[in-house]
């Protein structure tokens, strides 16, 4: 398709019930294309009245859903899945016009998401519980699972299908319905993956979508009724905390995926090719703009001046532009915020002594773009290693000892996932003993994959995504006792 067919495939109201309806005040919201600014697409935004009717359309197709035999929900699942593979070049191009990631990052994005909806079709089936007899010999405990009802998934701009698969699949497979709101800067991808959904045969009101740029208002309406009974959310700390405030009053199960401010060790012993390589990956991929991307670039001091070089040399060498040009590899950023943090951060960081590589300030041009940067010699005290950068900044400070490298990686309040690069086997052993993380890459710069538990420590969250512990998110468990047979 083109990318204006494309666009016009994409539904442009709100879910509910089964049907696509306009948003109840009549109003609309304008979705933008970050690499020139040209408005893509106008769709419904949704109101607090909207936010009620897709709670009820929730709440009455969770008992039929719940009790569709877990085969069928799987195979539900599956038929998503093979249909996200015949459409995946529309996938890939929507999020590049919607996003900005270049397309070759936009069709990884279609292939990890997608493992969600395969990983859960299987696991669905596998939902299991328990029989046996009491230690005391005096009865008989049965332990079972339940889907834990209505479900409210809130997702970030960032990765606009596989956040929305990653928390959709497993609600599905658990036998629960959803409410999903998409982020209003990057709503269009799971407005197209609910329609996916419905052509793959999922019946009215299991998946409702609220696009709304009203996220506050909408939401409370939500979480403030007793039929919900979890809250799923994928963003920044901050929100994720006002939201954990509102879910008290229910005492909603909550899964947290938050910020994080990722530590990338090098030692001096690593194969520095591969570290290089590495860092790319976790630093770049995504424009800088993922939980998971390196913040901090921790390199032991004998080396640290090679691998400074060797990483400019290979991030001089980028090819900045929209996703859709042939060979780019740094789209634009999100918006103009974006691009005023990245800004802040640098300029913070020179002025405390940091030294610019390469790059080093925003691109002159339509649309939101900063330049692909490394900074050396980063000193202690600059925002840059607090704060998320989520743009296209490498920063590199340096150590000379592994306690050191240990006390910079754990002085944070995240703990999302650690990156060390050393070929020492009882070093790298060590260091997953000691950094406060939820996942680790040991000589590794990516390791999201749906099979695995994804989620962090401290303030960057609560629960797991994807592996065996996802589906656990959405399932309760009841113990009964009975005398003996
Ligand atoms: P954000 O917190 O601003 O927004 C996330 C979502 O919450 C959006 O849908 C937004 O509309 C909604 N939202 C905002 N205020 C709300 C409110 N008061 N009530 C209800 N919903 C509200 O985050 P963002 O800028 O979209 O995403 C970037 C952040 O997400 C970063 O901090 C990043 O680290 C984090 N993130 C975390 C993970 C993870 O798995 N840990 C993955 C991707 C992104």
């Amino acid at each position: 398709m083109t990318e204006s067919e494309l666009l016009g495939d994409v539904p442009d109201g709100l879910l509910i019930a089964g049907e696509w309806v306009a948003a109840s005040g009549g109003g609309t919201l304008a979705v933008h294309d970050p690499s020139t600014g040209a408005v893509i697409k106008q769709i419904a935004d949704a109101t607090p009245d909207d936010a009620k009717a897709a709670m009820d359309a929730a709440a009455d197709a969770f008992a039929g859903w719940a009790a569709t035999p877990a085969r069928e929900r799987a195979e539900l699942l599956r038929r998503a899945f093979d249909l996200l593979q015949q459409r995946k070049e529309d996938f890939a191009l929507l999020m590049t016009l919607e996003m900005g990631k270049p397309l070759a990052e936009a069709r990884g994005e279609v292939a990890y998401g997608g493992e969600f909806l395969r990983w859960f079709s299987e696991e669905a089936t596998h939902i299991a519980g328990r029989y046996g007899p009491n230690p005391e010999g005096t009865g008989r405990m049965i332990v079972t699972q339940h889907p834990v009802g209505p479900c409210y998934l809130i997702t970030p701009w960032n990765f606009p299908l596989a956040m929305a698969t990653r928390k959709i699949a497993p609600a599905l497979a658990a036998g629960c319905t959803v409410v999903v709101k998409p982020a209003a800067l990057t709503p269009l991808t799971t407005l197209y993956f609910a329609k996916l959904l419905h052509d793959a045969g999922l019946p009215a009101g299991v998946v409702n979508v609220l696009t709304t740029s009203a996220s506050g208002p909408v939401s409370e309406v939500i979480i403030d009724d007793p039929r919900l009974r979890k809250l799923s959310f994928t963003g920044s700390t901050s929100v994720g905390q006002t939201l954990l405030r509102q879910a008290a009053q229910g005492v909603l199960r909550t899964s947290m995926e938050l910020g994080g401010n990722a530590p990338f060790v090098v030692f001096d012993d690593a194969d520095l090719d591969k570290a290089v390589d590495g860092a790319i990956a976790a630093k770049f991929r995504n424009i800088g703009q993922a939980c998971t991307a390196a913040n901090r670039f921790i390199v032991e001091s004998s080396v640290a001046e090679e691998f400074a070089h060797r990483v400019t040399e290979r991030v001089a060498a980028f090819k900045t532009g929209r996703g859709t040009e042939e060979g780019v590899t740094i789209g634009p950023l999100i918006d103009d915020r974006a691009v005023a943090k990245a800004s802040e951060l640098v300029t913070d960081a020179v002025e405390r002594g940091a030294t610019v590589r390469t790059g080093g300030h925003a691109i002159d041009r339509p649309g939101t773009f900063y330049a692909a940067t490394v900074l050396s010699d980063v000193q202690a005290g600059s925002a840059i290693l607090r704060e998320e950068i989520f743009g296209p900044v490498l920063a590199i400070v340096t150590f000379d000892t592994e306690d050191e490298a240990v006390r910079i990686a754990n002085d944070t309040e995240y703990g999302l996932v650690s990156y060390v690069y050393t070929q020492d086997l009882a070093r790298g052993q060590r260091m997953i003993e000691r950094l406060e993380t939820g996942m680790m890459g040991l000589n590794v710069g990516v390791v999201s994959n749906a099979a695995a538990p994804f989620g962090g420590w401290k303030l960057s969250g609560l629960g797991r995504e994807g592996g065996a512990e996802g589906i656990h998110e959405y399932l309760q468990t009841k113990y009964t006792l009975t005398p003996n047979p």
